[in-house]
């Protein structure tokens, strides 16, 4: 008897394929960066100079469009994109699924001469018209209205997605209703930076800085797993959820460090250099790359850039990284937690405030005490998350995030500030009145002379804060992996754009009743840091001590996705958002409608195949082992042999049977309950039932797992899928 799943011949393909090629084809990163942009040079290159200016303010400067402008630039965009081959045109957006979407046109019309003509216009630059009903609209677009427009970005490059058959030039667009209505991620992004951008400049005038435009700059470390194709086509879990629902915890896990920083393997490196050509290609400054902490697990990070170019280019490299892995016969796994009792993935997002022309605001420089300008961002920063904690914890709120915050190994739910040593000290120092003196870092001596002297930096790192100070920018880093940054990066513009609001007017009055700036400043300072420090904290994020600590504080835990997300809309977050001009009450309430709702499917859809799997596979596989074992008893004890220890073996495999089984009624009928008509009465209750009950299934079924003959078992485990790299 023999089972149909095959293991040993998945391992043997594995070996095949990856024997990576031995030719090496070095990559020649100065020439094919941007090939398939068309960013400002090659625009600058093409255009007629006038047009070129016109262009240039819309940019830069964000001046409206003006139509011949964009007939101008549709005209060489569509020969610069079939000049490299391209056929069809789309334009590219952000739709509140997460995703990106695209409907392709093509140049190309046919004539009746039977000929045919490339054309392209400004017009269709511009706006395109998707059928817009099949996207989420949380209530803001009836059916009988689908019409849904997409609008030119021109600040975020156009560019070409190479297939085998064909290319397509990529526009980046917005996406709204016919209404107006934002039903994406880029509008409300665009929009915040706007806001950041007035009161940014209004700091600034106060500080007599001259500057063109505040800027928000973003970069988004990415974490991710590669797994073979093999093993994910044989886990009905991994396709439909993009976690695995069952598996016992490997006696080899994640416990010797080996993975972190080490050496990475052929087939990766192959894949990994691949991803990196294409995305320099694309214009994604792509930088780092490195294996993560756990087996499997892997990172890459770009050079930041404004906040709007690096969303899309962040959308972009997870489309590429996605893509590649196929030809190699990976899947790259996207989401918070794919595999229990490993460390899940998030996505570190890097974020500052900065003049257009690259004056990096949360610079702190050598003397951070006496930097005035540097003390009023920062206080901002401080001030921001204190009294919008409930907002970037709901801006972070997914069922995968669900596995990762507060679990031990990421940032817990409770938004923290992570100063480090030196700024730590100088803002104790404001709150007391004013900053005298900043610590130094010193020197770093190896104890060798033939190693160099290292400065050390004056804060050092901590991997438990979910908003860390990190030299000259923040990183938030309760991000999840899967998520667009969008939200999170628009969230952070738009409280930085209220602190800075509240702390101007401060400034300002006091700048009314006593001309002296530093006095008045300092007042202003010491105010904001009094009344927001206790969102400052420098210790360990993951201990109990901290649940307590932060309690006392009266600071917010609001541990899960259910708890979160109705921050979202809670009257005071509605009040900043329309006051900023970001999003409409109706537009905010939107979004949440379709945030509880992509929750409640993704829950149902793992609940609905965590009970497949239990009764469609493994509970066969163990009555099949159980069958096995029942004759041996039956035939062993007629020859006389001993059975004593099969027969244990029969009882425990059958008792842990009787548990999943159980486990499994439980949660069959929870599954078939909705638990109310709304849509977050079906979150309510798949939150409040459905996920025990889906725990009970696994800790029985992953019990199995290690009694149940491995020849019968009908899943890759995680020592098969893990460590074949
Ligand atoms: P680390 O976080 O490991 O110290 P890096 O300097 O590599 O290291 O930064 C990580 C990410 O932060 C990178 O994507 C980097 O481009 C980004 N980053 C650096 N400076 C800024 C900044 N001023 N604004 C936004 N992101 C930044
Ligand atoms: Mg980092």
């Amino acid at each position: 008897m023999s089972s149909s799943f095959k293991r040993f011949d998945s391992l043997a393909a594995v070996k095949e394929t990856s024997n990576g090629s031995t030719i090496v084809k070095p990559i020649d990163i100065v020439r094919i960066f941007g090939e398939n942009t068309l960013d400002m040079s090659k625009l600058k290159d093409r255009l007629p100079k006038p047009v070129w200016k016109e262009l240039k303010k819309t940019i830069t400067e964000n001046e409206p469009l003006n139509q011949d402008v964009a007939d101008s630039v549709a005209s060489i965009m569509k020969d610069w994109a079939t000049e490299r081959g391209a056929t069809h045109y789309t334009h590219w957006f952000q739709p509140l699924t997460g995703f990106t979407a695209e409907k392709h046109d093509s140049f190309i019309t046919p004539n009746q001469g039977g000929g045919a003509i490339a054309e392209f216009s400004g017009k269709e630059l511009i706006q395109g018209e998707p059928d817009a009903s099949s996207f989420p609209s949380g209530g803001l677009r009836p059916t009988f209205e689908a019409r849904g427009y997409t609008a030119w970005d021109p600040t975020s490059p156009a560019f070409i997605v190479e297939n085998e058959n064909g290319s397509t030039l990529c526009i980046p667009t917005a996406f709204a209703s016919w209404k107006g209505d934002a039903l994406d991620y880029k509008t409300p992004l665009l929009r915040s930076v706007e806001a950041l951008n007035e009161q940014g400049l209004r700091a600034l005038k106060l500080f007599d800085i001259d500057a063109k435009r505040i800027v928000s700059t973003v970069g988004a470390e990415q974490e991710y797993f590669l797994l073979d194709k093999e093993f994910y086509y044989r886990r009905p879990d991994l396709m439909t959820s993009g976690r695995t629902l069952f598996g016992a915890v490997p006696p080899k896990g994640q416990e010797l460090d080996d993975h972190y920083f080490g050496s990475i393997h052929d087939r990766v490196i192959n894949y990994m250099l691949e991803v990196e050509k294409e995305l320099y290609r694309l214009g994604v400054p792509v930088k780092t790359r490195h294996n993560e902490v756990a087996p499997g697990q892997y990172e890459i990070a770009p050079i930041f850039e404004t906040a709007n170019l690096a969303a899309d280019h962040q959308q972009l490299t997870m489309i590429t990284l996605r893509r590649i892995a196929n030809k190699y016969d990976l899947v790259c796994l996207m989401h918070e937690k794919p595999f229990a009792g490993l460390n899940g993935s998030g996505k570190h997002t890097n974020w500052s405030v900065s003049t257009s022309d690259g004056k990096n605001l949360m610079d702190p420089g050598d003397t951070p005490h006496s930097n005035m300008l540097f003390l009023f961002f920062c206080s901002a920063v401080i001030r921001a998350v204190y009294k919008h904690q409930d907002l970037l914890r709901a801006a972070i709120a997914t069922a995968g995030n669900d596995h990762r915050l507060g679990a031990n190994e990421a940032p817990p739910a409770i938004i923290s500030i992570f100063l480090g040593d030196q700024l730590d000290d100088i803002f104790n120092q404001i709150k007391e009145g004013q900053a005298k003196s900043s610590k130094e870092g010193g020197l770093l001596g190896l104890g060798t002379p033939v190693l160099p002297v290292l400065p050390k930096h004056a804060g050092d790192r901590n991997r438990t804060s979910p908003f860390a100070f990190t030299g000259n920018k923040f990183e938030f880093r309760a991000v999840g992996s899967a998520q667009t940054i969008s939200l999170p990066v628009t969230c952070l513009n738009t409280i930085m754009a209220d602190a800075l609001d509240e702390m101007c007017g401060m400034l300002e009055a006091e700048l009314k009743k006593d001309a002296d700036f530093e006095k008045s400043l300092g007042k202003v300072l010491t105010s904001v840091i009094k009344e927001s420090h206790a969102v400052l904290f420098n210790g360990d994020g993951y201990s109990d001590e901290w649940q307590v600590e932060a309690a006392k504080r009266g600071l917010l835990n609001l541990k899960t996705t259910m708890d979160a997300l109705p921050e979202l809309i809670n009257e005071k977050n509605v009040t900043l958002f329309e006051k900023y001009k970001v999003l409409s009450k109706p537009e905010l309430e939107a979004r949440f409608e379709i945030f509880i709702d992509q929750y409640f499917k993704t829950i149902n859809i793992e609940g609905e195949t965590t009970a497949y799997i239990a009764k469609a596979m493994i509970v066969p596989s163990a009555i099949r082992y159980l069958n096995e074992l029942a004759a041996y008893l039956d035939r062993g004890g007629k020859l006389s042999l001993s059975t004593k220890g099969s027969e244990r073996l029969a009882k425990e495999l059958s008792a842990v049977l009787d548990e999943l089984i159980d486990a499994l009624d439980e949660l069959v009928a929870q599954n078939a309950e909705l638990g109310g008509d709304t849509e977050l009465e079906k979150a309510k209750h798949v939150h409040a039932n459905v996920i025990p009950a889906m725990i009970k299934v696994r800790t029985a079924a992953d019990k199995l797992e290690n009694i149940v003959a491995d020849d019968y078992w009908p899943l890759p485990t995680y020592r098969d899928m893990l460590f074949v790299k």
